[in-house]
């Protein structure tokens, strides 16, 4: 097993759906796991016992609290979750709920690229909900940070107050794009407007209605929008969208208060640390390990 301390310096750039300016990290490296989904979430290999849970059935019959693990040694900044999570929850143009803050530190040749996937961090504690005065923020099953969008004044309190620059106002008309009667060449291409009629769409192509079993399928223009950890997902049972499709399964859901779930047993192995600890808002979405190339044993085009 290697071993390394790794400190996140300052000056990271804010980005919509969460960011951080200063941040101390330190964590050990360690062995992989396999997460896998169904009614039934296993962890596997190195050694660790399985655990299982149907969300579902834990929602209503217990006290659940949701959380999140990233793997930052499992991440490859491929951004799939960014993308996932957009096409999941309908997310106009224009910001994103899942989303990431990297940079480029050091000077050739010593030069290390640092990459951090964000979202809501469901706080504990979460200011929104304090800073909230129509009650639109709240907390909902499994401790989700949820938004009412019928409820918002569109005040921003919440945006204010959220320190991790999450909830975001939707300012534009959503997916207006699908309404444009504009095509990109004159005669040749499809406007929007015309792709959405051929798929005989009165809602936008690709609209994912699953979403209004817990959320807004589509926000409407003035309110805040944010990630809700795929609730209407997590209530059948799923994973969440981003969790579901990250090819190297870097992003880990489960139940933080049971103690032999997949989250906890990670937890209980690496060392871990959040956004803006200091704060006091008791994120729970947790990192651990590091991304950095750099750690790795410089191979100069070999395998
Ligand atoms: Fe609220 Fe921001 Fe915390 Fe999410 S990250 S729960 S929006 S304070
Ligand atoms: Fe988006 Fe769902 Fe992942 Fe939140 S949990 S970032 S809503 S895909």
């Amino acid at each position: 097993m290697i071993c390394m301390n790794f400190i996140l310096e300052p000056n990271w750039s804010f980005k919509k759906g969460g960011a951080v300016l200063k941040e101390k990290t330190l964590e050990k490296n360690g062995s992989r796991r396999t997460f896998l989904k169904g009614a039934l979430v296993a962890v596997a290999a190195t050694g660790i016992a399985s655990t299982v849970f149907s969300s579902k059935e834990k929602e209503t019959k217990s006290k659940v609290r949701w959380g999140m693990i990233i793997d930052l040694q499992r991440c490859t900044g491929c951004g799939a979750c960014i993308i996932a999570c957009k096409n999941e929850n309908n997310v106009p143009d224009g910001f994103v709920w899942a989303s990431k803050m990297n940079r480029t530190v050091g000077k050739f040749p010593n030069v290390r690229y640092e990459y951090i996937s964000t979202l809501c961090n469901h706080c504990e504690k979460a200011p929104c909900i304090k800073g909230c005065p129509s009650q639109a923020m709240h907390k909902g099953a499994g401790d989700i940070t949820m938004h009412d969008h019928t409820k918002c004044i569109g005040c921003r309190y919440c945006v204010i107050s959220c320190p991790y620059n999450v909830p975001t106002p939707n300012d534009r008309k959503p997916h207006k794009s699908w309404r444009d009667n504009k095509s990109l060449i004159s005669g040749v291409t499809s406007s929007p407007a015309e792709v959405t009629r051929k798929v005989k769409g009165n809602v936008i192509p690709y609209y994912n209605s699953a979403i209004e079993k817990t959320y807004a399928g589509i926000r409407p223009k003035g309110v805040v929008e944010k990630c809700h950890f795929c609730s209407h997902r997590v209530k059948e049972g799923e994973l969440p969208y981003c969790v579901e499709s990250c090819p190297s399964s870097a992003r880990i859901f489960g139940d933080l208060n049971d103690p032999n779930s997949n989250v906890n047993q990670i937890l209980g192995k690496y060392r871990s640390w959040r956004l803006k600890e200091h704060l006091g808002t008791e994120p729970k979405v947790f990192y651990v390990r590091s991304f950095n190339a750099g750690n790795y044993k410089k191979t100069m085009g070999s395998v």
